[in-house]
C-alpha cells in the first residue's frame, strides 16, 4: 500500500506553541491547512501571531510578501472538529495527556474516513497507547517536531507496535517534502532524542553530587568537546522543571529502571524553585539574563621544568598530537620526546612522572596499579584547537610539584588545564561514553538506526557530533573499558554496558 499525502489538505488540531508552527510548516509546502483549538479563538489568534512574525521576515527580506499572503490564505481557522472531516491527514498538537489525546482521536476517527493518517505530536506518551482502543489503529503515528518547528528540521517518525510501515514511510516522504529531516523511531520511552541525551545531564548531575568539579569547569570542558552549551547552562535554559520532569517520565517509562535515575540535586533545586534562567537561579544567578558566577580559575601557574627524559607513550591521532605538541614545546632547548607506541597507555612521561589519557580509572587507582604517587589523568580531549579545556586530576597521594607540573605539560601542549576531583571518567570521556552507550542501546532495542541516532541527536539538539560519529573518533575497546571501570566503580544500573558494544567489542578483538 502506498499512501500519497503531498498536497492533501491537512487538519491541524490544538492551535499552541507546536500546532501553530506545524501548521505554517504544512501551508509553506503548499497544504491547505485547517486549524482547531477548543480554546475559543486560539486558532485566529494563532494565525494572527504567525502573521506577525512572518512579516517579520518580509521586513527583513527573507520571504516575499506575496509567498506570506498565499501562505496564510492556505491556513483556515475552523470552530469545529467537524469541520475537519475530509483532511487526508490530521496532526495532533494538543495537552501532553493520554486520555485527552484518546478521546479526541476517538472523536475523528467518528468523522473522518478510514484513509485518514492521524499523527500525533506527543514527546512523551507511548504512540502504542494512543493508537490503543482505536477502530484502525495502524493508521496513527507520531510525528513529533521540535521547537521552533520551523526552524527545527528534526522529525522523529515514531511507530507504534501497530503502526502500518505504509504509514509512517508517508509521513516520513511528507515530512521530507516540508524541509524536515525525517528519522524512523520505535515507540520506546524518550523515542530517539530525549533518550540518548538523558547522560549529558546525568553525568553532570551525577559529578556535581560528589562535589567533583564546579558547573564553569563541567560546562567549559563539554563546550571544549563541542557542545555548544555545557550541560549545566543548558539545563538552566530548558528549565530545571521541564528537565526533571522528562527525566522523571523516562524513569517510570521504564519501570523505574535505576540506569536513568532522576537527580537528587535536580530534585532539591526544583523544590527550592531555582528553575534557572526563568527563576533568575539555578546552577548560576542571572542578572539582566547574564550569568554572573560563571568565571574560571585557571590553573597553570608555571611552564613546565627542566627535564632529563620525555616520552610520549600509545597510538592514534591524540599520541599523534602529544608528539607534536612536546616536540614543539622542547625544541627551544635543543631536543625532543621519545615516543613509545605499544606502551598500553596514552600521555606524556616527564622523568618517570605520568599524565595519563583517562581509561576510565582514577590517577589515584593507577598509582597504586603503578606503585608510584606522580601520576596525573586527564581528559580525553575532542578537539586539539589551542585552548581547548580539558579536566586534568591528580592521584590522592600526588605530591605538589607533579600536580603544577601536569598542569604546565597539558598547558604547553596547547590545552586548558581544569583541575577537578579525582573521579572516574572525568567529565567528557564520561559523558560521551554514556551517551554511545545510550545510543547502542536504542540500536539494539531497534529503536533506531545508528545512522538516525546521529541525525536525530545533531538535529535535534545540535550536539557537534551523534553517538556513533562521536564512537568513530574514540574506539569501541576504550569505550567499553571506561564504561566497565564506571560500572565496577559506581556499582549500579547506570553503568551498564550495552551488549551492542560488548559483542562489537568482542567482534573487534577476534577480527
Ligand atoms: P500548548 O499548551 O502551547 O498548546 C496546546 C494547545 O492545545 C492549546 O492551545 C490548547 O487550548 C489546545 N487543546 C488542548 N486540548 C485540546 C483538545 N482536546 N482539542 C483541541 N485543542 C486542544 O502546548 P505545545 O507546547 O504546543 O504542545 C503540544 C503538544 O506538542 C504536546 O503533546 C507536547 O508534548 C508536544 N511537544 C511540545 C514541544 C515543546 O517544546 N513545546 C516539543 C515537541 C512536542
Amino acid at each position: 500500500m502506498t499512501i500519497k499525502l503531498s498536497g492533501a489538505p491537512v487538519c491541524v488540531v490544538g492551535a499552541g506553541i507546536m500546532g501553530a508552527g506545524i501548521a505554517q510548516v504544512a501551508a509553506q509546502a503548499g497544504h491547505a491547512v485547517r486549524l482547531f483549538d477548543t480554546r475559543e479563538g486560539a486558532a485566529a489568534a494563532a494565525k494572527a501571531r504567525m502573521a506577525g512574525a512572518l512579516d517579520a521576515l518580509v521586513a527583513k527580506g527573507r520571504m516575499s510578501a506575496d509567498a506570506v499572503q498565499a501562505l496564510l490564505a492556505r491556513i483556515t481557522p475552523i470552530a469545529t472538529l467537524q469541520e475537519a472531516a475530509g483532511v487526508a491527514l490530521v496532526v495532533e498538537a494538543i495537552v501532553e495527556n493520554l486520555d485527552a489525546k484518546r478521546a479526541l482521536f476517538a472523536q475523528l476517527e467518528g468523522l473522518c474516513d478510514a484513509s485518514t493518517v492521524l499523527a500525533t505530536n506527543t514527546s512523551s506518551i507511548s504512540v502504542t497507547a494512543i493508537a490503543g482502543g482505536l477502530q484502525h489503529p495502524g493508521r496513527l503515528v507520531g510525528m513529533h517536531f521540535f521547537n521552533p518547528v520551523p526552524l527545527m528540521k528534526l522529525v522523529e517518525v515514531v511507530s507504534g507496535l501497530q503502526t502500518e510501515p505504509a504509514v509512517a514511510e508517508a509521513l516520513f516522504e511528507l515530512s521530507a517534502a516540508w524541509g524536515k529531516t525525517p528519522v524512523h523511531a520505535k515507540s520506546t520511552p524518550g523515542f530517539i532524542v530525549n533518550r540518548i541525551a538523558r547522560p549529558y545531564y546525568a553525568e553532570t548531575l551525577a559529578l556535581l553530587l560528589e562535589q567533583a568539579a564546579t558547573p564553569a569547569v563541567l560546562d567549559a570542558c563539554l563546550r571544549g568537546a563541542g557542545f555548544r552549551m555545557g550541560p549545566c547552562e543548558l539545563m538552566d535554559l530548558i528549565g530545571h522543571d521541564t528537565n526533571f520532569a522528562v527525566t522523571n517520565s523516562v524513569y517510570a517509562a521504564n519501570f523505574f529502571d535505576k540506569r536513568y535515575m532522576p537527580s537528587l540535586l535536580q530534585a532539591e533545586m526544583v523544590a527550592g524553585g531555582l528553575l534557572g534562567r526563568k527563576s533568575g537561579r539555578g546552577f548560576y544567578s542571572y542578572r539582566d539574563g547574564k550569568p554572573e558566577n560563571a568565571g574560571l580559575s585557571v590553573a597553570v601557574t608555571e611552564a613546565p621544568a627542566t627535564a632529563r627524559e620525555v616520552t610520549v607513550h600509545g597510538e592514534g591521532p591524540i599520541a599523534d598530537h602529544l608528539e607534536q605538541a612536546a616536540t614543539a614545546a622542547l625544541a627551544p632547548q635543543g631536543w625532543g620526546p621519545a615516543r613509545l607506541r605499544n606502551s598500553g597507555w596514552t600521555g606524556l612521561e616527564v622523568d618517570g612522572a605520568r599524565l595519563m589519557l583517562t581509561d576510565g580509572r582514577t590517577a589515584t587507582e593507577l598509582a597504586a596499579d603503578l606503585q608510584r604517587s606522580d601520576i596525573a589523568v586527564f581528559d580525553r580531549p575532542f578537539s586539539t584547537a589551542p585552548g581547548t579545556a580539558v579536566a586534568v586530576a591528580v592521584a590522592e597521594s600526588c605530591p605538589a610539584a607533579w600536580r603544577t607540573q601536569a598542569h604546565a605539560w597539558l598547558a604547553a601542549l596547547g590545552f586548558a588545564p581544569l583541575p577537578m576531583a579525582d573521579t572516574p571518567g572525568l567529565v567528557v570521556a564520561r559523558t560521551v561514553g554514556m551517551l554511545i552507550n545510550e545510543g547502542a542501546d536504542a540500536v539494539l532495542q531497534g529503536v533506531c538506526t545508528p545512522e538516525g541516532a546521529d541525525a536525530a541527536m545533531k538535529l535535534g539538539l545540535n550536539y557537534p557530533a551523534g553517538p556513533f560519529e562521536f564512537l568513530a573518533r574514540w574506539s569501541v575497546a576504550e569505550v567499553t573499558a571506561l564504561i566497565d571501570t564506571l560500572d565496577t566503580h559506581y556499582r549500579g544500573e547506570r553503568y551498564r554496558l550495552s551488549p551492542w558494544l560488548r559483542r562489537r567489542a568482542l567482534t573487534t578483538k577476534n577480527a
